[in-house]
């Protein structure tokens, strides 16, 4: 490889590139060359966590131009501002409400996230690193999920398995409400033309959950095989 190494992993990457160039490739080339003609006008921005298990065009049955996605440790999205040195979310944000004029987002949490774990575990006053730097974006969620004045967000069906999961549940409201302090978002929601979703993917038991405003506070409800998916939170 260029970096003049060969080891398991290139090998499985170029074994996978060369199984879609195989397979794949000529399968959706015509559809990509329209969509290289056109430019893309994707209808969603969808913002999840990096983990490997969240395969995002299979939970939402989509393909090449459908979704702008946005992927980062947590799914957090930094309050405006608070990025210090790093704008990519917020550029992100703004590039699909603005430029792209995208109708929706979602914030994607899911089940077993290593960041929530993280966020969870981390001590006060530990070393400071690029990780535990990025995690400080969900510290409101963690405060969000100590204040009494609230009740926690509920999953349809049962209760939360256990702190991990509920903080998932709690950050995935609280990143919605730092996306609506975003100015190209407050906006869009105020002219109308845009929607905010809330999503949680449990892996193990491949289920998506989506978010609704109840009068008692915020339901994950599951997403039945058959149903139009349209809640906006
Ligand atoms: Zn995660």
């Amino acid at each position: 490889g260029p970096d003049g190494r060969s080891g398991q992993s290139g090998h499985q990457l170029a074994r996978g590139i060369s199984a879609f160039q195989r397979n794949t490739a000529p399968l959706v080339r015509g559809e990509l060359a329209r969509l290289a003609r056109e430019g893309q006008r994707p209808s969603q921005l969808f913002l999840t966590c990096a983990d490997s298990r969240l395969v995002t065009s299979m939970i939402t049955s989509s393909g090449p131009g459908d979704l702008f996605v946005v992927r980062n440790v947590g799914n957090l999205v930094p309050k405006p501002g608070e990025e210090s040195g790093d704008d990519s979310v917020a550029a992100a944000i703004e590039y699909a409400v603005d430029v792209l004029h995208v109708r929706s987002i979602t914030v994607c949490g899911h089940s077993g996230c290593g960041a929530m774990q993280a966020l969870l575990n981390a001590e006060p006053g530990a070393a400071q690193t690029p990780l535990k730097r990025w995690l400080r974006h969900g510290v409101p969620s963690l405060e969000r999920m100590a204040a009494k004045n609230r009740p926690w967000a509920r999953l349809a069906g049962r209760a939360p398995a256990d702190a991990v999961e509920q903080l998932c549940l709690t950050n995935v409201v609280q990143q919605l409400e730092h996306l609506r302090a975003h100015e190209s978002v407050a906006r869009a929601l105020r002219e109308g033309a845009l929607e905010l979703h809330g999503m949680y993917f449990h892996v193990g038991e491949a289920q998506a959950y989506l978010l609704v405003e109840r009068d008692d506070g915020e339901l994950f409800d599951h997403v039945g095989a058959t149903e139009d998916l349209r809640h906006p939170a």
